[in-house]
């Protein structure tokens, strides 16, 4: 596991060509139309204009990038916009309910890929401290790069597996939340979120239509991980699935690298009960 703590100790970016991810320093910020601004403010979201240039500059940076490597599906800035950006921000009235924490409140990305949505909260969310985890290198050295470039002291980045790092004690058990999205069914991320989230913390999900069939779904893995489910947040991208850890996770969970995707918690009858 290859932890690059705070972006600021991360390796000097290299500019020759070809590096696929490189992007220029002087990137414009891309500009959300007034509709887009009225539409967030609508759904409770005040931006400062300094936030709307943080996340204009992560947008570029990420647009500019996928159109060398796929770093995302959706290429249109208008759409993104909406789907990227709004749709990161759609947590951030769950993650201001976390518990109260000791010092600063830990939320991890678990799946972040290209950033999302962990790099607009780290913007909009400057109280509390972020970690963006994926096994892609390719992807946390952007996300790395990015929350250089932008500044963000509240981000870091960690180069790795969830199976892997939800084991390791340095962050089981650590995390007052979890979240992520487009990773997998409940079931299956469930297994990969709880067990780094402290007794009480939150593990929130972005998800679609298809939330409450997989929560129904992922029943017995919930039970069997100790959670439950408080709650589903309709927002105008989606919805927002709650969970909440009610006792410590069992040791064996998560399971090997690939057994939670290949065999969901109390879904498939090879699933370990
Ligand atoms: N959350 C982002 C990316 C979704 S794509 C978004 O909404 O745009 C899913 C990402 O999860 C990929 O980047 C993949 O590398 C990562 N991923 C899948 N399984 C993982 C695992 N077990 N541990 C860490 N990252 C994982």
């Amino acid at each position: 596991m290859d932890e690059q703590r705070d972006s600021r100790g991360a390796r000097s970016h290299d500019k020759k060509h070809g590096d696929p991810i490189a992007f220029a320093e002087n990137l414009p910020a891309l500009v959300p139309s007034d509709a887009w601004i009225a539409r967030t403010r609508e759904f409770g979201i005040e931006l400062e204009a300094r936030e709307i240039e943080l996340l204009g500059k992560y947008l570029a940076a990420l647009m500019d990038v996928n159109t060398r490597t796929n770093l995302t599906a959706i290429r249109d800035a208008e759409q993104a916009w909406d789907r990227h950006i709004f749709d990161a921000l759609t947590l951030v009235g769950v993650l201001q309910e976390l518990p109260e924490s000791d010092g600063r409140r830990k939320v991890i990305d678990v799946g972040s890929g290209g950033g999302l949505p962990g790099v607009p909260l780290a913007i909009v969310m400057g109280d509390v401290d972020f970690v963006l985890l994926d096994a892609t290198k390719k992807k946390t050295d952007f996300i790395a790069r990015c929350a250089q470039w932008l500044g963000l002291e509240n981000l870091s980045v960690i180069n790795g597996r969830a199976e892997g790092v939800g084991q390791d004690k340095a962050h089981r058990g650590m995390y007052d939340g979890a979240m992520a999205r487009a990773v997998g069914k409940v079931a299956m991320i469930a297994e990969l979120t709880v067990p780094m989230v402290k007794v009480g913390g939150l593990v929130v999900l972005t998800k679609g239509e298809q939330a409450e069939e997989e929560l129904k779904q992922a029943k017995k893995a919930l039970h069997m991980l100790h959670t439950h489910h408080v709650g589903t947040v309709e927002t105008p991208t989606g919805r927002v699935v709650v969970l909440e850890k009610q006792r410590t996770t069992p040791r064996m969970y998560p399971r090997r690298d690939g057994e939670p995707k290949r065999s969901p918690l109390g879904v498939s009858d090879t699933g370990r009960r």
